[in-house]
Order: C-alpha cells, then sequence, then structure tokens
C-alpha cells in the first residue's frame, strides 16, 4: 500500500503557540522533535497494517520544516514552497507513478474561527476570517480532502486536538481521528503524555489502514462553489481583480468553477493577492 501523507504542525502534542510555530522562534526547534516523532509514529504503525512506501508532504509554513535524515528511511519529502497544489501537492502523481491508496492528515488544526482549537486557521491566518465550501465552513481538511476526492485518494487518517478531531468528523464522516491534545483555548492545551500519544497514533495509523470502510472520499459537487471572507476591506479589493471573482461586499468574495482543483488553485490565489496588502500598522 501506498501512502500519502500531509504533515501539519499545529497539531502537534505540545505545540499550542505561535513561538513554537516559525522558524527562528525560540521554541521552534523543540516543535520539530515532536513533529517528527509523530510522522514517524504513523509511518511505523503503518507499516504493521500493511503499508510499504509514503511521500511526505511538509504542509506546514513555508514548507521547509521536516528534514529527511530524521525521518523514518521508508519515507520520501516533499518540501518547500510554492507548490501547485499546497498541502496536498504531490497526491496526484502517485508513488512511481502508481496511486495512492490513501492520505493521512498529521498535526492538523480547527478551521478558523473555532470557539476554542488550538492555533485555529484556514490555509492563511490573518487573511482568510473564514472559508465556506458550497455554503458550509471549512478548515484545511475540508479543502484538502475535496482535492484528493478529485484524484480518487480517500483519507484513512488524521490528527490534531480534540476540536480538530471533531471537526474532521463533520466535514468527513467516521475517518479514525487520532486526539492528541485537548483544546482549552487558541494558545492552551491540556497535553498528555507524549510517549502515550505516539502509541496512538502508531495504533490508529495500523487499525486505519484495516478499516476501509471508514475511509473517506467525497468528491465536491460540479460545479462548486467557494465564499472566502477575508480579514479587511482592502485585500477583498485586491481578490477582486481576479476574472471570474465576485465581490458579495465588503470583506466577502466568492468564486465558482466546474473543476475543484481550478477552484482551489484561485483559493490559494486570493490568499496570495490577500497577503499583498496586509498592513502592519493599519
Ligand atoms: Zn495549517
Amino acid at each position: 500500500m501506498h501512502i500519502y501523507i500531509s504533515v501539519d504542525l499545529e497539531g502537534t502534542n505540545g505545540v499550542l503557540h505561535s513561538s513554537q510555530t516559525q522558524p527562528g522562534e525560540s521554541q521552534y526547534e523543540r516543535a520539530l522533535k515532536l513533529m517528527h516523532a509523530e510522522v514517524n509514529a504513523v509511518i511505523e504503525g503503518a507499516l504493521q497494517g500493511g503499508a510499504t512506501s509514503f511521500v511526505i508532504n511538509d504542509s506546514h509554513f513555508d514548507m521547509r520544516n521536516l528534514r529527511i535524515e530524521d525521518l523514518h528511511p521508508s519515507a520520501r519529502l516533499i518540501s518547500g514552497w510554492q507548490k501547485p497544489f499546497s498541502m496536498v501537492s504531490g497526491a496526484q502523481q502517485g508513488f512511481s507513478d502508481k496511486p495512492f491508496d490513501c492520505a493521512f492528515f498529521i498535526g492538523y488544526h480547527s478551521r478558523a474561527g473555532s470557539a476554542c482549537g488550538v492555533l485555529s486557521h484556514t490555509y492563511r491566518s490573518q487573511i482568510f476570517f473564514d472559508v465556506k465550501l458550497n455554503g458550509h465552513s471549512v478548515g484545511e481538511t475540508g479543502l484538502n480532502a475535496a482535492l484528493l476526492a478529485t484524484f480518487n485518494v480517500p483519507v484513512a487518517l488524521v490528527s490534531g486536538d480534540d476540536v480538530y478531531c471533531q471537526q474532521a468528523h463533520e466535514e468527513l464522516g467516521k475517518v479514525t481521528a487520532v486526539q492528541v491534545k485537548r483544546a482549552i483555548s487558541r494558545y492552551s492545551a491540556e497535553q498528555p503524555s507524549f510517549a502515550g500519544t505516539l502509541n496512538l497514533l502508531k495504533q490508529g495509523a495500523e487499525k486505519s489502514l484495516g478499516d476501509k470502510k471508514s475511509w473517506s472520499l467525497k468528491k465536491p459537487a460540479s460545479p462548486s462553489t467557494m465564499e472566502i471572507t477575508m480579514f479587511d476591506p482592502a485585500m477583498a479589493d485586491a481578490a477582486e481583480l481576479m476574472p471570474g471573482i465576485t465581490r458579495l461586499d465588503g470583506r466577502r468574495i466568492s468564486f465558482e468553477h466546474e473543476d475543484y482543483s481550478v477552484l482551489f488553485k484561485m483559493m490559494l490565489g486570493v490568499g496570495v493577492l490577500g497577503a499583498s496588502r496586509k498592513d502592519p500598522y493599519f
């Protein structure tokens, strides 16, 4: 079995603050150790469950966090930004041109605006206030899983805090979800034993591969509509310059396409345009 693994950082046990998520910040190196340990635990469990190969896509921030020398030897690593499908780039290519059997989302976090999810955001914190797909607010999980579904890659396993796991069930159905910490607020969490978390991830990965009925493959409607509420109107001013984008009001824009992969890329483009209007003072 060939497994695709998209790895984010905010949903790792031990991580709860931006001083841990940005390269150069004081707690970043510590967070990286935890991130590698969680990915390697998942790989070990999946190997016991019958997996044979892994492609890992670094999906956090500038996507240059994971180090190949610190990953399980059976893994290949996709690093760096910009990538055409961002957090799910490479999934469409398969492993040595053989399609992936399923995907894992590890270290994921709750969507923008969640009441108490640790480090909640959707793709672009401080730029995307809310992202709706076909009328429903979705997080990175829903957005990424919809694209994977168009590549015929189901999601078999997700991990993050309790708020994230609940949202993953809302967005994907009854996929195997490993809770690694309990959110108290956006910047605080109750953290169980890290050794215990690694065990849970290992067991979850092994179990998920034997439970194909719980794999989630939900193809988005064609056409699909995306509606994004930007953080401020200047960001919506920039976004509406793109053809096909409708300005709904001060902050909200929407766009529609029959090919979800185009819609997904438009969402990434709107993020880049929005970032260009970010004002550090105002
Ligand atoms: Zn993220």
